[in-house]
Protein backbone atom coordinates (compact mmCIF):
# COMPACT_ATOMS: atom_id res chain seq x y z
CA UNK A 1 0.00 0.00 0.00
CA UNK A 2 1.11 3.15 -0.97
CA UNK A 3 1.16 5.66 2.39
CA UNK A 4 2.31 8.54 0.74
CA UNK A 5 4.50 9.61 3.23
CA UNK A 6 7.36 10.52 0.60
CA UNK A 7 9.04 13.87 1.47
CA UNK A 8 6.71 14.65 4.69
CA UNK A 9 8.79 15.43 7.56
CA UNK A 10 8.46 13.59 10.53
CA UNK A 11 9.35 14.29 14.08
CA UNK A 12 9.45 11.37 16.69
CA UNK A 13 10.13 11.89 20.29
CA UNK A 14 12.03 10.13 22.28
CA UNK A 15 13.51 8.31 19.44
CA UNK A 16 16.96 6.70 20.35
CA UNK A 17 15.75 3.59 21.63
CA UNK A 18 12.92 1.15 21.63
CA UNK A 19 9.17 2.10 20.03
CA UNK A 20 10.28 5.60 19.54
CA UNK A 21 13.25 4.14 17.28
CA UNK A 22 11.15 1.89 15.16
CA UNK A 23 8.63 4.45 14.34
CA UNK A 24 11.61 6.80 13.03
CA UNK A 25 12.82 4.06 11.20
CA UNK A 26 9.95 2.85 9.39
CA UNK A 27 9.11 6.65 8.81
CA UNK A 28 12.52 6.21 7.08
CA UNK A 29 12.03 3.67 4.72
CA UNK A 30 8.52 5.25 3.87
CA UNK A 31 10.59 8.20 2.14
CA UNK A 32 9.54 10.77 5.03
CA UNK A 33 12.06 13.03 6.33
CA UNK A 34 13.36 11.96 9.73
CA UNK A 35 14.26 14.14 13.12
CA UNK A 36 14.51 12.23 16.36
CA UNK A 37 15.09 13.90 19.87
CA UNK A 38 16.31 12.27 23.04
CA UNK A 39 18.78 13.03 26.20
CA UNK A 40 21.62 10.61 25.43
CA UNK A 41 23.99 11.85 22.81
CA UNK A 42 26.13 8.39 22.13
CA UNK A 43 22.78 6.56 21.63
CA UNK A 44 21.18 8.78 19.80
CA UNK A 45 24.10 9.33 17.76
CA UNK A 46 23.83 5.26 17.12
CA UNK A 47 20.44 5.24 16.26
CA UNK A 48 20.87 8.19 13.51
CA UNK A 49 23.50 6.27 11.81
CA UNK A 50 21.55 3.22 11.77
CA UNK A 51 18.05 4.42 10.89
CA UNK A 52 20.79 6.04 7.85
CA UNK A 53 22.28 2.96 6.76
CA UNK A 54 19.24 0.93 6.89
CA UNK A 55 16.97 3.54 4.89
CA UNK A 56 19.63 5.89 3.10
CA UNK A 57 17.43 8.46 4.12
CA UNK A 58 18.93 11.42 6.31
CA UNK A 59 18.04 11.96 9.32
CA UNK A 60 18.00 15.13 12.11
CA UNK A 61 18.68 14.16 15.34
CA UNK A 62 18.96 16.59 18.63
CA UNK A 63 19.91 15.89 22.16
CA UNK A 64 17.17 16.65 24.59
CA UNK A 65 15.53 16.36 27.54
CA UNK A 66 11.66 16.34 26.12
CA UNK A 67 10.76 17.67 30.25
CA UNK A 68 12.35 21.40 29.18
CA UNK A 69 9.18 23.64 26.94
CA UNK A 70 12.37 25.74 25.50
CA UNK A 71 14.19 22.62 24.46
CA UNK A 72 11.08 21.41 22.72
CA UNK A 73 10.52 24.25 20.81
CA UNK A 74 14.01 25.50 19.63
CA UNK A 75 13.71 21.62 18.41
CA UNK A 76 10.94 22.01 16.88
CA UNK A 77 11.98 25.14 15.26
CA UNK A 78 15.07 23.67 14.06
CA UNK A 79 13.21 20.88 12.49
CA UNK A 80 11.42 23.71 10.52
CA UNK A 81 14.72 25.14 9.52
CA UNK A 82 16.40 22.09 8.06
CA UNK A 83 12.93 20.47 6.41
CA UNK A 84 10.99 23.69 5.66
CA UNK A 85 7.67 21.98 7.45
CA UNK A 86 6.87 19.73 10.11
CA UNK A 87 3.97 17.40 8.73
CA UNK A 88 3.92 14.80 11.41
CA UNK A 89 4.63 14.61 14.97
CA UNK A 90 4.90 11.26 17.43
CA UNK A 91 4.61 12.53 21.10
CA UNK A 92 6.78 9.90 23.20
CA UNK A 93 8.76 9.77 26.71
CA UNK A 94 10.44 7.62 28.53
CA UNK A 95 7.91 5.28 31.33
CA UNK A 96 7.24 6.17 34.65
CA UNK A 97 8.81 4.24 37.50
CA UNK A 98 6.68 0.97 38.54
CA UNK A 99 5.84 1.63 41.96
CA UNK A 100 2.88 1.50 44.23
CA UNK A 101 0.66 4.20 45.44
CA UNK A 102 2.29 4.53 49.07
CA UNK A 103 5.62 3.88 47.80
CA UNK A 104 5.67 7.20 44.96
CA UNK A 105 6.53 10.51 47.02
CA UNK A 106 4.91 14.30 45.95
CA UNK A 107 8.05 15.21 43.79
CA UNK A 108 8.22 11.52 41.91
CA UNK A 109 4.33 12.45 40.68
CA UNK A 110 5.37 15.83 39.74
CA UNK A 111 8.07 14.33 37.65
CA UNK A 112 5.74 12.26 36.04
CA UNK A 113 3.28 14.61 35.12
CA UNK A 114 6.66 16.48 33.52
CA UNK A 115 7.65 13.48 31.67
CA UNK A 116 4.36 12.05 30.34
CA UNK A 117 1.86 14.87 30.26
CA UNK A 118 3.56 18.17 29.86
CA UNK A 119 5.96 16.61 27.01
CA UNK A 120 2.81 15.90 24.86
CA UNK A 121 1.40 19.26 25.76
CA UNK A 122 4.98 21.26 24.75
CA UNK A 123 5.36 19.49 21.72
CA UNK A 124 1.16 19.90 20.53
CA UNK A 125 1.67 23.62 21.17
CA UNK A 126 4.87 24.14 18.90
CA UNK A 127 3.53 21.40 16.03
CA UNK A 128 -0.06 22.07 15.83
CA UNK A 129 -0.14 25.68 14.68
CA UNK A 130 2.89 24.61 11.94
CA UNK A 131 0.33 22.15 10.99
CA UNK A 132 -2.90 24.35 10.65
CA UNK A 133 -0.79 26.71 8.28
CA UNK A 134 -0.48 24.06 6.15
CA UNK A 135 -3.90 22.65 6.42
CA UNK A 136 -2.77 19.29 7.01
CA UNK A 137 -1.15 17.43 10.06
CA UNK A 138 -0.76 14.18 12.00
CA UNK A 139 -0.02 14.70 16.03
CA UNK A 140 -0.02 10.74 17.63
CA UNK A 141 0.76 10.35 21.17
CA UNK A 142 2.46 6.81 21.72
CA UNK A 143 0.45 6.02 25.52
CA UNK A 144 0.06 2.41 26.44
CA UNK A 145 -2.76 -0.40 26.91
CA UNK A 146 -2.84 1.29 30.75
CA UNK A 147 -5.42 3.62 29.36
CA UNK A 148 -7.64 0.89 28.06
CA UNK A 149 -7.23 -1.54 31.65
CA UNK A 150 -4.86 -0.49 34.55
CA UNK A 151 -1.89 -2.33 35.29
CA UNK A 152 -0.77 -3.35 38.70
CA UNK A 153 2.22 -1.39 40.02
CA UNK A 154 1.85 0.97 37.39
CA UNK A 155 -0.57 3.38 39.06
CA UNK A 156 1.81 6.79 37.40
CA UNK A 157 0.89 5.08 33.89
CA UNK A 158 -2.43 4.33 34.75
CA UNK A 159 -3.27 7.80 35.91
CA UNK A 160 -1.55 10.68 33.70
CA UNK A 161 -1.78 8.29 30.13
CA UNK A 162 -5.77 9.26 31.23
CA UNK A 163 -4.62 12.95 30.93
CA UNK A 164 -2.50 12.85 27.74
CA UNK A 165 -5.66 10.52 26.22
CA UNK A 166 -8.09 13.54 27.42
CA UNK A 167 -5.31 15.60 26.03
CA UNK A 168 -5.24 14.30 22.31
CA UNK A 169 -9.22 13.45 22.50
CA UNK A 170 -10.13 17.20 22.69
CA UNK A 171 -7.45 18.47 20.16
CA UNK A 172 -8.99 16.00 17.73
CA UNK A 173 -12.03 18.20 18.29
CA UNK A 174 -10.16 21.27 17.94
CA UNK A 175 -8.34 20.78 15.01
CA UNK A 176 -10.52 18.12 12.94
CA UNK A 177 -11.06 21.21 10.74
CA UNK A 178 -8.14 22.03 9.91
CA UNK A 179 -6.28 18.78 7.81
CA UNK A 180 -5.31 17.59 11.30
CA UNK A 181 -5.78 14.24 12.75
CA UNK A 182 -4.74 13.75 16.04
CA UNK A 183 -4.72 9.91 17.46
CA UNK A 184 -3.33 7.81 20.31
CA UNK A 185 -1.41 4.50 19.71
CA UNK A 186 -1.53 2.32 23.04
CA UNK A 187 1.65 -0.60 23.09
CA UNK A 188 1.02 -3.58 25.11
CA UNK A 189 3.80 -5.75 25.83
CA UNK A 190 6.29 -4.89 23.30
CA UNK A 191 10.28 -5.93 23.58
CA UNK A 192 12.13 -3.45 24.00
CA UNK A 193 14.75 -1.71 26.84
CA UNK A 194 11.78 -0.31 29.29
CA UNK A 195 10.15 -4.02 29.01
CA UNK A 196 13.47 -5.52 29.71
CA UNK A 197 13.40 -3.13 32.28
CA UNK A 198 10.33 -4.26 34.22
CA UNK A 199 10.45 -7.62 33.72
CA UNK A 200 13.58 -7.05 35.71
CA UNK A 201 12.04 -6.07 38.87
CA UNK A 202 9.65 -8.15 38.44
CA UNK A 203 11.50 -10.92 38.32
CA UNK A 204 13.96 -9.46 41.33
CA UNK A 205 10.75 -9.23 43.43
CA UNK A 206 9.32 -12.82 42.60
CA UNK A 207 12.65 -14.32 42.79
CA UNK A 208 12.73 -15.98 39.48
CA UNK A 209 14.25 -15.73 36.47
CA UNK A 210 13.35 -13.51 33.66
CA UNK A 211 12.19 -15.78 31.15
CA UNK A 212 9.86 -17.17 33.90
CA UNK A 213 8.36 -13.08 34.03
CA UNK A 214 8.52 -12.94 29.88
CA UNK A 215 6.63 -16.49 29.95
CA UNK A 216 3.98 -15.21 31.99
CA UNK A 217 3.77 -11.51 30.27
CA UNK A 218 2.98 -13.95 27.08
CA UNK A 219 0.64 -16.24 28.49
CA UNK A 220 -1.61 -13.09 29.38
CA UNK A 221 -1.73 -12.27 25.56
CA UNK A 222 -4.23 -14.26 22.57
CA UNK A 223 -1.39 -13.66 20.35
CA UNK A 224 0.78 -15.83 23.04
CA UNK A 225 4.03 -13.32 22.76
CA UNK A 226 4.96 -10.18 23.56
CA UNK A 227 4.99 -7.53 20.31
CA UNK A 228 7.87 -6.00 18.70
CA UNK A 229 8.45 -2.57 18.09
CA UNK A 230 8.21 -2.99 14.46
CA UNK A 231 4.50 -4.10 14.96
CA UNK A 232 3.84 -1.19 16.77
CA UNK A 233 5.47 1.18 13.70
CA UNK A 234 3.30 -0.05 11.42
CA UNK A 235 0.28 1.44 12.81
CA UNK A 236 1.99 4.63 13.68
CA UNK A 237 3.04 5.10 9.82
CA UNK A 238 -0.20 4.11 8.43
CA UNK A 239 -2.11 6.46 10.92
CA UNK A 240 0.06 9.29 9.76
CA UNK A 241 -0.44 8.63 6.19
CA UNK A 242 -3.19 10.06 3.76
CA UNK A 243 -4.80 6.74 3.75
CA UNK A 244 -5.76 7.53 7.43
CA UNK A 245 -7.47 10.73 6.81
CA UNK A 246 -10.57 9.69 8.35
CA UNK A 247 -9.16 8.45 11.75
CA UNK A 248 -9.75 11.12 14.31
CA UNK A 249 -10.00 11.11 18.21
CA UNK A 250 -8.71 7.19 18.99
CA UNK A 251 -7.06 5.38 21.01
CA UNK A 252 -5.87 2.09 19.24
CA UNK A 253 -3.95 -0.89 21.11
CA UNK A 254 -1.01 -2.81 19.47
CA UNK A 255 -1.30 -5.57 22.30
CA UNK A 256 -1.90 -8.58 20.23
CA UNK A 257 -5.18 -8.91 21.82
CA UNK A 258 -3.76 -8.20 25.80
CA UNK A 259 -6.87 -5.87 25.74
CA UNK A 260 -9.96 -7.42 27.06
CA UNK A 261 -12.65 -4.75 26.77
CA UNK A 262 -15.13 -4.99 23.70
CA UNK A 263 -14.23 -1.06 22.21
P1 LIG B 1 12.63 2.55 26.00
O1 LIG B 1 13.06 1.37 25.21
O2 LIG B 1 13.09 2.70 27.40
O3 LIG B 1 13.06 3.86 25.17
C1 LIG B 1 12.77 5.13 25.69
C2 LIG B 1 13.33 6.21 24.78
O4 LIG B 1 12.93 7.46 25.30
C3 LIG B 1 14.86 6.25 24.73
O5 LIG B 1 15.27 6.64 23.44
C4 LIG B 1 15.22 7.33 25.76
O6 LIG B 1 16.49 7.90 25.49
C5 LIG B 1 14.07 8.30 25.50
N1 LIG B 1 13.76 9.18 26.64
C6 LIG B 1 13.44 8.79 27.91
N2 LIG B 1 13.23 9.87 28.68
C7 LIG B 1 13.42 10.96 27.88
C8 LIG B 1 13.36 12.35 28.11
N3 LIG B 1 13.07 12.86 29.31
N4 LIG B 1 13.64 13.20 27.08
C9 LIG B 1 13.95 12.71 25.86
N5 LIG B 1 14.01 11.39 25.58
C10 LIG B 1 13.75 10.52 26.59
O7 LIG B 1 11.03 2.66 26.08
P2 LIG B 1 9.90 2.07 25.07
O8 LIG B 1 9.60 0.68 25.45
O9 LIG B 1 10.24 2.43 23.69
O10 LIG B 1 8.63 2.91 25.58
C11 LIG B 1 8.24 4.15 25.05
C12 LIG B 1 7.01 4.61 25.82
O11 LIG B 1 5.96 3.64 25.65
C13 LIG B 1 7.27 4.71 27.33
O12 LIG B 1 6.55 5.79 27.86
C14 LIG B 1 6.70 3.39 27.86
O13 LIG B 1 6.30 3.46 29.20
C15 LIG B 1 5.51 3.20 26.92
N6 LIG B 1 5.08 1.81 26.88
C16 LIG B 1 5.96 0.83 26.52
C17 LIG B 1 5.52 -0.49 26.51
C18 LIG B 1 6.46 -1.63 26.14
O14 LIG B 1 6.10 -2.80 26.37
N7 LIG B 1 7.61 -1.37 25.58
C19 LIG B 1 4.19 -0.81 26.85
C20 LIG B 1 3.32 0.22 27.19
C21 LIG B 1 3.79 1.54 27.21
P3 LIG B 1 17.32 8.66 26.65
O15 LIG B 1 17.23 7.80 27.87
O16 LIG B 1 18.70 8.80 26.08
O17 LIG B 1 16.67 10.00 26.83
Amino acid sequence: MELGLKGKVAIVAAASKGLGRACAEEFAREGAEVAICARSAANLAKAADSIRKATGREVFAQELDVTRHEAVRDFVAAVEKRFGRVDICVTNAGGPPSKKFVDISIDEWRAAVDLTLMSAVYFAREVLPRMKKNRWGRLLAITSVSVKQPIDNLVLSNSIRAGVTGLMRTLANEFGGDGITVNCICPGYTLTERLDELVGLQAKNAGVEREKILERLSAQVPAGRVGRPEEFAALVTFLASERASYINGCSIPVDGGWTKSLL
